[in-house]
């Protein structure tokens, strides 16, 4: 699916036509992978649209413009208030939206920290990544032969650019095999995430997900997820797992802003479980969910308004 377009982009602290909202070739990010980039989400929820965890995504961002020694020069609240303008400006109700910060035109050096710093905004109407079936019924996916990089060749926590070139591979690896999408282990040769969004594992009772230290992304749904697992009382886990875990679970999902809380109906063309959603997949699913469609209470907090 192309990017449907909108009216406007919030770019370099205004708003512009969609078309007029370019980079110049010999920008430094084009080149290097120097960009840092956010992925949200805007629901329509019965109160008005609201954005799910504004103010994490722009700590994140800021985050990963640390890593990468990139400077800014808009604070938390100001990024937090183009992300609402862009939304009201091009008037969505629900969609994704993608704040991206990038080392621009500059010198022709590696480091370019003396590039400015530029950011763009934009958001557009965008439905479930995987389909309402897949939320439901689940994905196909494979081990990838790609491992995530190890901790000490990029920096995994920094949502940046140059990352998802691993990304890219997992993806397209996946998709030439006929899967939905692939798992990644680390350098270690343990589970560490899917292409663009995190794992989880039921196995006996309790619930695991593979720790920072394994060259994941800190994901915001991951967050929430852990949040609501220990609330409905399941026993959780960061801990290191191997990839046959993944062959003998009685659950297994992903979570991320995109996929939001999708179950894996098989790995390596193995089932998992009964080869259908589980029930504590579905009871984290209703309880995410549930704060999103209004029939539970925001109680963390998670929803802005847009229109406020
Ligand atoms: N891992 C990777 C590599 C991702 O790209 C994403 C999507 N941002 C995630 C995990 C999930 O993160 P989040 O829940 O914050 O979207």
């Amino acid at each position: 699916m192309d990017i449907p377009r909108t009216d406007w982009i919030w770019h370099n602290g205004h708003l512009v036509k969609w078309d007029e909202a370019t980079v110049h070739v010999s920008a430094h990010a084009l080149h290097y992978g120097s960009s840092v980039f956010e992925g949200l989400r805007l629901y329509d929820t019965p109160a008005g649209p609201a954005v799910f965890q504004l103010n994490a995504h722009v700590r994140r961002l800021l985050d990963s413009c640390r890593i990468l020694r990139m400077q800014l020069s808009y604070s938390a609240d100001e990024i937090a208030s183009a992300i609402i303008e862009t939304v009201r400006r091009n008037r969505l109700k629900s969609g994704y939206i993608r704040p991206l910060a990038y080392r621009g035109a500059g010198p022709i050096a590696l480091d370019a920290r003396s590039a400015p710093t530029e950011l763009a905004i934009f958001a557009f109407e965008f439905g479930p990544y995987l389909g309402r079936a897949g939320l439901e019924q689940g994905v196909d996916v494979m081990v990838s032969s790609w491992r995530r990089m190890a901790p000490d060749t990029l920096a995994s926590m920094s949502k940046a650019g140059g990352n998802y070139l691993n990304s890219q591979f997992i993806a397209m690896e996946a998709a030439d095999l006929g899967f939905r999408e692939g798992i990644a282990l680390d350098v270690n040769g343990l589970v560490s995430e899917g292409s663009g969004e995190n794992i989880f594992v039921v196995y006996r009772g309790a619930i695991y997900t593979p720790p920072v230290g394994a060259s994941i992304l800190m994901g915001i749904t991951r967050d929430c997820v852990l949040r609501l697992a220990q609330e409905l009382g399941h026993e959780v886990r960061q801990e290191a797992f191997p990839r046959e875990m993944l062959y003998v679970a009685d659950e297994i999902f992903f979570t991320g802003t995109a996929v939001e809380i999708s179950p894996v109906r098989s790995v390596d063309k193995i089932p998992v479980g009964d080869g259908r959603r589980g029930p504590i997949t579905a009871s984290i699913q209703d309880a995410f969910f549930g704060i999103l469609n209004g029939k539970l209470p925001d109680r963390h907090g998670w929803l802005t308004l847009v229109e406020s």
